[in-house]
């Protein structure tokens, strides 16, 4: 028996519409655990180089982990995973909800979807009834209005994913949304789910997850939620949730503003967590097993409309709010429903749209390119290029292929300011004076994204203008932050209320059986982060160190205003930042996985596939 999973993997063929199960491989789950690990492995064996992320050979992969579904603290998420259409290499994303417990609970540790569609379809699963159905109707939908429509025909015990029109037009940030307000938002999962033309999955389910001592797996997962509740930041931090945070990076100089021109937004007061839940708050909503639900659901009213929106989430404020300049919570809410609706992630879709009205104010594209007047600060600015981007129309189509991609048509210099790492435009941290933090995007297996290594305490804490320690303490983050998409757990207790990771291999080992420990727990994360290296080595050609830098901005403009003016980061400071990373790593020094360090990790079949690809 193996214990803390379904034991068996959904493959479903949209091409032919036919689908089959396969057994769980117990080696799999014991060295991969499932989440990011289940999607790593599965994109690496089955999605060979040369493989066009938008064709038929990509697979869309849906994992939970042996915690989701269980009795413990915030167990609800589910990983997506692809080859990116953004960047070109490996992509995950992970979302909150109730996915990944109703997947299990229908009999699925991991769905796949291959092929592609002849037409839109959806995926309905009811335990081991398995059927690929006809989409044509909620085709063009929004993609929350798409769940209102599928829990209302289906059942509201059925848990929903979908995308929405900017997914259908493959828009290479397209999100996959669930729970009307959570999103698997990075990498561009939503644009391969749409290339499939896979509108939306649906599951339920009925079994329970086998585990090897229930009574005593329940006394456990009382005592962790009680460890939960007794936490000083339980009360503290659940009242804002994520958008509570916005004071912090502001004080510290790091709230990207204005397309991370600087790192200060005046009216950082007025979108705020407190503005947030004074003035637009309805309740709180959490994922599955949540005590410390950080979902705020709001109402908010603008010229434009009146809404009801999830969020915004602290993301969603720093790219909307200061890197667009919208100085509201109302209009930051506003836009954050807008791209929900339209299905864009709101972290790349709010810093494309920042990059293109820097682009208009330069007079680097003008109203004849955009067909409008354009400014920052300007709500109609914002939502006019968000709804041309996700009909793909005029410049909306250019923009639509993420910043990287639009500075290179655009040109003029615009590259400089193209906020993105590897075709990944950058979440909410300003980091030219945070080199952890910068290294963090730098290096992030899937592009400039901040949950890999929330680096960006540890810089304010050993001093910002040293170098001393970033990289060590970059790698031990990638180490541990990512083991948490890999059981299915949300990492919020841990990092916002201070619940204490050495629960974790006992939690992990109660419900497999197995005997973790933390030591081992960290080995099974670094292989699968070197696992994603080599993948973007193998599928994106020329990578290597060229793709670990970040926008020259960062290293060449100082910070302008705010509690850091006057500094940045120097580019010899990057280049001793990557060599003492790639060491520590193991790495040579364009930052390629030595056979060495393989084969210390187990890999030697990923040494000789890179050795072959030379
Ligand atoms: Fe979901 Fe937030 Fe709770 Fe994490 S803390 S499980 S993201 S509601």
């Amino acid at each position: 028996m193996l214990y803390g999973y379904a034991g068996k993997v959904l493959r479903i063929n949209l091409g032919d519409r036919t689908w089959k199960t396969e057994p769980l491989d117990p080696q799999v789950a014991k060295d991969f655990l499932g989440g990011r690990g289940f999607v790593s492995k599965t994109l690496y064996d089955e999605v060979k180089p040369g493989t066009d992320p938008l064709g038929p050979g990509n697979k869309l992969v849906m994992a939970s982990g042996p915690l989701a579904g269980t009795f413990f603290p915030c167990t609800g998420k589910v990983e997506f995973g692809a080859k990116s259409p953004a960047t070109g290499g490996y992509g995950d994303s992970n979302m909150g909800g109730h996915l990944a417990p109703e997947m299990k609970y229908a009999g699925y540790d991991a769905v796949i979807f291959e092929g592609i569609a002849d037409g839109p379809c959806y995926v309905y699963i009811d335990d081991d009834v398995v059927q690929v159905r006809d989409a044509s109707a909620y085709w063009g939908k929004g993609a929350i209005e798409t769940e209102r429509i599928l829990k209302d025909e289906l059942g509201e015990d059925f848990q929903i994913a979908t995308i929405g029109p900017a997914g259908e037009k493959l828009v290479k940030y397209a999100c996959i949304s669930h729970d009307f307000g959570r999103q698997s938002g990075r990498t561009g999962v939503g644009c391969v789910m749409g290339s499939k033309k896979l509108k939306a999955i649906a599951v339920r389910g009925s079994h329970a997850v086998p585990l090897p001592d229930p009574e005593k797996a329940l006394d456990l997962g009382k005592k962790m939620f009680d460890v939960c509740f007794s936490k000083p930041g339980f009360k503290e931090w659940t009242p804002f949730g994520t958008a509570g945070v916005t004071d912090w990076v502001n004080e510290v100089g790091s709230f990207p503003t204005k397309n991370f021109q600087t790192g200060y937004f005046e009216r950082y007061k007025e979108i705020n967590g407190k503005a947030l839940r004074d003035k637009i708050h309805i309740l709180d909503k959490g994922c599955f097993g949540c005590p410390i639900p950080c979902g705020k659901y709001s109402k908010a009213k603008v010229p434009q409309g009146e809404i009801h929106v999830e969020g915004p989430e602290y993301e969603t404020i720093a790219m909307v709010g200061g890197d667009c300049l919208i100085g509201t919570i109302e209009e930051v809410a506003y836009a954050n429903y807008i791209m929900d609706e339209l299905g864009i992630d709101t972290i790349s879709g709010g810093n494309t749209v920042a990059f293109a009205l820097e682009c208009f104010e330069k007079g680097i594209i003008t109203e004849k390119d955009t067909g409008k007047d354009l400014a920052f600060g300007d709500l109609d600015s914002v939502v006019y290029l968000l709804e041309k981007i996700a009909k793909r129309e005029g410049v909306g189509d250019i923009l639509a292929e993420g910043v990287r991609d639009a500075a290179a048509r655009f040109g003029q210099g615009s590259e400089r300011f193209a906020i993105h790492v590897k075709g990944l435009e950058l979440s909410g941290y300003e980091p030219r004076n945070a080199p952890a933090m910068m290294l963090a995007y730098m290096t992030a297996d899937i592009g400039a994204h901040h949950n890999r290594a929330w680096a960006i305490t540890y810089d304010i804490a050993s001093g910002r203008e040293s170098l001393e320690g970033k990289a060590e303490k970059t790698v031990e983050l990638q180490h541990v932050r990512p083991l948490f998409d890999m059981m299915g757990a949300c990492r919020f207790p841990w990092v916002e209320i201070s619940f204490e990771l050495g629960y974790y291999p006992e939690i992990l080992s109660t419900i497999t059986g197995q005997d973790y420990t933390w030591e081992h727990m960290l080995y099974l994360s670094e292989r699968v982060w070197n696992m994603n290296r080599a993948f973007n080595i193998l599928h994106i050609p020329g990578f290597g160190r060229g793709y670990d830098y970040p926008p020259a901005r960062f290293y060449e403009e100082p910070i302008p205003s705010g509690p850091t003016k006057g500094g940045n980061i120097k580019k010899d400071q990057l280049e001793s930042l990557l060599d003492r990373y790639y060491e520590i790593r193991g790495w040579d020094n364009n930052g390629i996985p030595t056979r060495e360090r393989l084969e210390a990790l187990g890999l030697p079949s990923v040494a000789a596939d890179l050795e072959k690809a030379r």
